[in-house]
């Protein structure tokens, strides 16, 4: 087996989007652009209403998939196809936007922490014109598989000890887990040598060994961009440390991309923009 070295480390971009919701960039920034099939990844952690009680209002999607993940807080969300939920601690929200959908995401408080994330993943371009589709899933459905010194929650894809997320797309055959680790514990997993992945760490700090064979920290809030190979090996500093881990089949099409609409040429991204204007969606 070949061990994923670290590539890259990313420090996100401190942004605004929706009607003014203070949020870190961490793909699709100028740093990483993208990581495919991942599109963008936002983090947002903040316990001052300020920086996120103006929500995302009705805003279109087109060409991929959304998957939010609150660590802590609640968002409400609602879209023209009549799905609404409010998505709390622990509990994902799965959107295949599709060919289209308008949809709202609002905190559901006014005060205290919302912390969590939103990942964008591409959908191949044989089915971006999909119907859209939903999926929510609270804490409870997330499965916690427990190893020596580690807990893992799997919300999408399995882990080589067979425990399977709530969610499986074969499309882009993405896994996402929420590693905890103890201090100084280690936390192996295999990956597809095709796939792109890296880790985000949430907290603690995260050792992963760079292609030197040197051994780096990836610290709070950093991106860790992993090599090529068959397995993601990881260990945890002299602290506790919480980090995700994504992975995902890379799908090597153009893209075209415009805020919210993904596509693969200028003109279906001309074309998502008219249907949107003209009330397709
Ligand atoms: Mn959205």
């Amino acid at each position: 087996m070949t061990t994923r070295k670290l590539r890259q480390l990313i420090t996100g971009q401190a942004t605004r989007d929706g009607a003014g919701v203070e949020l870190v960039r961490v793909i699709g920034q100028a740093a990483l652009t993208e990581l495919d099939p991942f599109l963008l990844l936002d983090a947002f952690r903040s316990d001052d209403p300020e920086d996120y009680i103006a929500g995302f209002p009705p805003h279109p999607h087109r060409g991929f998939e959304t998957v939010t993940y609150i660590l802590d807080g609640r968002m409400r969300h609602r879209d023209n196809h009549g799905n609404e939920g409010v998505i709390e601690d622990g509990g994902i929200q799965w959107m295949t936007a599709g060919r289209g959908i308008v949809h709202s995401e609002m905190p559901e408080q006014e005060r205290g922490l919302l912390e969590g994330f939103q990942l964008w993943i591409n959908l191949p371009a044989a089915h971006k014109m999909t119907a859209p589709a939903y999926q929510e899933h609270a804490a409870d459905a997330i499965p916690l598989e427990r190893r020596d010194g580690a807990s893992i929650r799997v919300i999408a894809g399995s882990t080589s000890q067979g425990t399977r997320g709530p969610v499986l797309q074969p499309l882009t055959d993405p896994l996402y887990l929420d590693v905890s680790l103890d201090a100084g514990s280690g936390f192996d997993e295999t990956v597809d040598s095709s796939y792109n992945a890296f880790v985000y760490v949430i907290d603690g700090d995260v050792e992963v060994a760079d292609e030197s064979g040197k051994i780096r920290s990836a610290a709070r809030d950093q991106l860790a961009l992993l090599g090529a190979g068959d397995r993601i090996s990881l260990r945890a500093g002299e602290a506790a440390a919480r980090f995700l881990v994504i992975a995902g089949k890379p799908l090597q099409e153009p893209i075209s991309r415009a805020g919210p609409f993904v596509m693969n040429t200028e003109a279906e991204l001309r074309q998502a923009f008219a249907d949107y204007q003209s009330g397709k969606f």
